[in-house]
């Protein structure tokens, strides 16, 4: 049995996921997405992840950037570290894709605000 608590809404129900027996069940969600978030986090546990990376031309120095979607949890610290090697020019748009389908996982980190060039 693993306890948890549920980040997919600021409730935050404390979960009990039973993994021991073939259908893994969860009990303290509040509603079905505590259950999916449960059921994911003993399996295949993912996070979306945010970060900043360097640019130039722009009144800040770091842009803060996302991914597009979740990346395993285990290939967070790697995904950032590719950061370290990225420099932007701004401008930059919201949404622009800043370093494509990270570690082959097909999901992009994207800028997560616009700069304009300076
Ligand atoms: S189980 Fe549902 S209500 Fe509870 S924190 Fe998760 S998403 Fe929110």
């Amino acid at each position: 049995m693993k306890e948890l608590i549920c980040i997919v809404c600021p409730r935050g129900c404390h979960l009990s996921v039973d993994d021991t027996a073939p259908e893994i069940t969860v009990t303290g969600n509040a509603c079905p997405r505590g259950a999916a978030y449960g059921k994911k986090e003993v399996t295949a546990p993912a996070r979306v992840v945010t970060s900043t990376v360097r640019i130039s031309g722009a009144a800040h120095r770091r842009l803060p950037v996302k991914t597009r979607g979740e990346i395993p949890k285990g290939m967070m610290a790697e995904a950032v570290k590719l950061l370290d090697e990225v420099t932007v020019e701004a401008p930059v748009k919201v949404g622009d894709v800043i370093l494509p389908n990270i570690l082959g996982t097909g999901i992009d980190f994207v800028a997560s605000r616009t700069m304009d060039k300076t």
